[in-house]
């Protein structure tokens, strides 16, 4: 390609708004242009390292057995109504109206156009295993489109869907579909911990995200030393080793805390440490349950946790400005004793074991000291409801907790029967009975992939592209172009390593325009054809090269073969 031709528009300075790394690369190097927020055109340098990553995943998931196919973007609402899903997936969804006044959608996703078109016309055991996938432009309306690529309102998605007849081969295809995911990772050049997930509104268990470490990350990894436990801090088992000394049990007490809107602030006053304190914390559950939940008060609770345990599909904290209507109590005063206003009340494993502490006096600006589990008030039900800490040690192993911010690039779980059954697709088994299709879903978030590739692999001036996806395997500099012997060298070498993608620099630039912009092309390597052409020497440099290294015409061919092949 050359680059006089080649549509790159390259920006000097970094767009204000960018501050990501990967979104600044992608920008300043005519990547990406955004069209509206978390929209993106691809332009020809984005739209090369994205195909390279697509032809990638099409090979693995080939090797793997998996077929692909493509489904429709716009769907009807009525499918998401069946499966019982509309209602809950909430204002993320794109939503829009057919002529005739139909309910239509955008699709963030697949599961019930998989069910309705190919789980629903399978009959028979014997047309099981199936296993299919499709990349495809997804639509979510993300209450935070950012980070360019990272979280965007339109992007690609590999997603996969499998069908089976027995939970074997649903293990199998699970068991597949991780080993293809993690061959495509390292083929992109991304490093990835693939780590215990919640499975989210889908349902389903297994579930497994591919986190990769990045410092931009909005997520956070719990993992030891030893790799035996990785999860995500939403999932990650909270060990806990406070241990409070035996104590008499005291007579319960009120008293006054004016003023004592914050855990520090109750603690200081009634000089205490939180490890005394138990928090009361209200949540309005699916709009109409009122769960009051307990925790020892130098923790925070898990809303992903209570989630589980409460197999809800909304929560919130109830809004102080309504507490007094709730519970009779306003902020500082909400508690556990006497709560006969509320639903439920579930605790924290870290209530247990607590001798003579502070709970909420169910009236505003008052506590009870020296309450006591069992004796003044009780829990219907106790969980480890909790965040777990950096440092606490990690459930296999008990080695110390190690907290990294990553991006999920991938998330795989076994589905199971949801979406059958409530869609109706059965299938007769080999005794003749009818069974529910199991199927498993899995995804990587393929745009989303690229830009953790650049976090994971800037350089100062731009990006060193892992070489299986880099938009141009080779480029070459020119630095004069009215030189012949110059021209004469540069064209030779594009046309003998044409094989590794040739990015030919042959404008009339000055080569310090050129540099900057080879550095945002990030080509594995740089041959520049300068001065020393004449005597069949030029320079080639890889982007993490301090310096660029003369090397002759003849030793080329070796050079690249042993860093590209
Ligand atoms: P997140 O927690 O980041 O919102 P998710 O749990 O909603 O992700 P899934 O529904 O599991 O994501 O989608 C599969 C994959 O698609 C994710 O692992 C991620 O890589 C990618 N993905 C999800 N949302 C976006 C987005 N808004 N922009 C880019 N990629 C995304
Ligand atoms: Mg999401």
């Amino acid at each position: 390609m050359r680059q006089s031709i080649f549509f790159m528009p390259t920006l000097k300075e970094t767009p204000a708004d960018a501050v990501a790394k990967s979104h600044q690369v992608m920008l300043r190097g005519g990547y990406i242009r955004q069209v509206t927020a978390g929209v993106y055109s691809y332009l020809p340098l984005g739209y090369k390292v994205l195909r390279k990553t697509e032809k990638i995943i099409e090979e693995e998931m080939a090797n793997a057995g998996v077929v692909e196919m493509i489904m429709p973007h716009m769907l009807p609402a009525s499918m998401w109504e069946e499966s019982g899903r509309l209602p809950k997936y909430g204002p993320e969804m794109f939503r829009l109206k057919d002529r005739h006044g139909r309910d239509m959608l955008l699709g963030p996703t697949h599961e019930e156009t998989f069910t309705e078109v190919v789980a629903k016309s399978l009959k028979s055991y014997k047309q099981m295993p199936l296993h299919l996938y499709q990349i495809q432009t997804k639509f979510r309306d993300e209450n935070r489109p950012r980070f360019g690529l990272l979280r965007g309102r339109e992007f690609v998605m590999l997603d996969g869907y499998s069908f089976a007849a027995s939970r074997e081969q649903l293990d199998k295809q699970f068991d597949d579909e991780k080993a293809a995911y993690l061959k495509i990772f390292k083929r992109t050049g991304v490093e990835v911990r693939p780590v215990i997930a919640d499975s989210g509104t889908m349902g389903g268990k297994n579930s497994t995200e591919f986190q990769a470490p990045a410092a931009v990350g909005e997520d956070t990894i719990a993992t030891n030393a030893s790799g035996t436990y990785a999860a995500n801090l939403e999932m990650a088992v909270s060990v806990d080793t406070f241990k409070q000394e035996p104590e008499e049990l005291k007579a319960m007490e009120k008293v006054a805390t004016p003023g004592c809107d914050s855990i520090d602030k109750l603690a200081e006053f009634l000089q205490v440490p939180a490890t005394r304190i138990v928090k009361s914390i209200l949540y309005i559950v699916d709009e109409k349950k009122k769960v009051l939940v307990l925790i020892r008060a130098d923790k925070e609770i898990n809303e992903v946790k209570l989630t589980h345990l409460l197999d809800c599909d909304s929560l919130r904290v109830a809004e102080t400005s309504d507490l007094e209507e709730l519970t009779g109590a306003g902020k500082g005063g909400v508690g556990p004793v006497n709560a006969d206003w509320a639903d439920e009340i579930v605790a924290d494993e870290t209530v247990k074991g607590l001798y003579n502490v502070v709970v909420g006096a169910g009236e505003s600006d008052a506590q009870f000291i020296n309450a006591n589990l069992d004796r003044d008030f009780k829990a219907d039900r106790f969980a480890d409801l909790r965040v777990a800490n950096e440092g606490e040690p990690d459930p296999i192993d008990h080695e110390p907790l190690q907290f990294t911010t990553s991006i999920e690039v991938g998330h795989i779980f076994k589905l199971g029967t949801y979406y059958t059954e409530t869609m109706g697709a059965k299938f007769l088994d080999q005794n003749g009975k009818t069974q529910p299709v199991i199927m498993g879903s899995y995804g990587i978030g393929v745009t989303r992939l690229l830009s953790a590739v650049v976090e994971q692999h800037a350089t100062e001036n731009g990006v060193a592209w892992p070489k299986e996806i880099a938009p141009f395997g080779i480029h070459i500099i020119q630095m004069k172009m009215k030189d012949e012997i110059q021209s004469k060298l540069a064209e030779d070498l594009e046309a003998k390593f044409a094989k590794y993608d040739v990015l030919y620099d042959d404008r009339n630039e000055r080569p310090g325009v050129k540099f900057n912009d080879a550095d945002l092309v990030g080509a594995p390597i740089r041959i520049t054809v300068g001065r020393d052409a004449a005597d069949g020497i030029v320079e080639v440099k890889r982007p993490g090269d301090d310096q660029a290294q003369k090397l002759a015409v003849t030793d080329l061919e070796n050079f690249i073969a042993s860093e590209l092949d």
